[in-house]
């Protein structure tokens, strides 16, 4: 049994769906950035080498990740396979792994950038206790937050010039690797509007889990 692939851009509820398939497959969710904080806090030989690379201020070398992840896929929790949450990014990266581990499906949650803008621009939290609000969809109450609060705070990264910046850096580096794995017949587009469930389900559905 291989391991699974999940991609979606920022705004597109990667992280709810993500937990999902962790809790029907089984698979442990594995970020590069968590299995290189492990591996440096472990020790471990590939570890250290890492750390020094981060120390001076570099980019962690392809090949070093790769290893990086050989090990993580030998630990017990991966005798299943895991779920790779934002790697690869590059065809080099995707081709290193390809040579390590067999990818049986990669799932990538589509949502048009429109609605993405529309999601993250209109959101904001209460200054006072964190909760989340939309202009459209959950506007603070004219009586104000349940804390008693009315102030609200807006991130300034929520602009929309800024989330379209990070949209084209997403697809810009999605596509390449997306179409690789397109040729080797295991890409799933998955439609990232509508309901939370439903979504779930197609992508259950496109792993062999329903
Ligand atoms: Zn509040």
């Amino acid at each position: 049994m291989g391991s699974i692939i999940l991609f979606g851009p920022p705004g597109a509820g990667k992280g709810t769906q993500a937990q999902r398939i962790v809790d029907r497959t089984g698979q442990p969710q594995v970020s590069t950035g968590d299995m290189l904080r492990a591996a440096v806090a472990a020790g471990t030989d590939v570890g250290i080498e890492a750390k020094g690379y981060m120390q001076s201020g570099a980019l962690v070398p392809d090949e070093v990740i790769v290893r990086i992840i050989q090990e993580r896929l030998t630990e017990p929790d991966a005798a299943l396979g895991v779920m790779f949450d934002g790697f690869p990014r590059t065809i080099p990266q995707a081709e290193a792994l390809d040579r390590i581990e067999t990818i049986d499906a990669v799932i990538s949650i589509e949502v048009p950038d429109d609605e993405i803008v529309g999601r993250i621009t209109g959101r904001y939290t209460c200054k006072s206790c964190g909760r989340v609000f939309h202009d459209l969809h959950l506007p603070l109450p004219k009586t104000g937050c349940p804390c008693g609060s009315f102030e609200e705070l807006r991130r300034a990264d929520d602009s929309e010039a800024t989330v379209r910046a990070r949209l084209e850096t997403y697809h810009a580096q999605t596509r390449p690797v997306a179409e690789h794995y397109d040729r080797a017949g295991v890409l799933h587009r998955i439609n990232g509007v509508g309901d939370v469930e439903e979504i779930s389900n197609a992508i259950l559905a496109a792993l062999g889990v329903e």
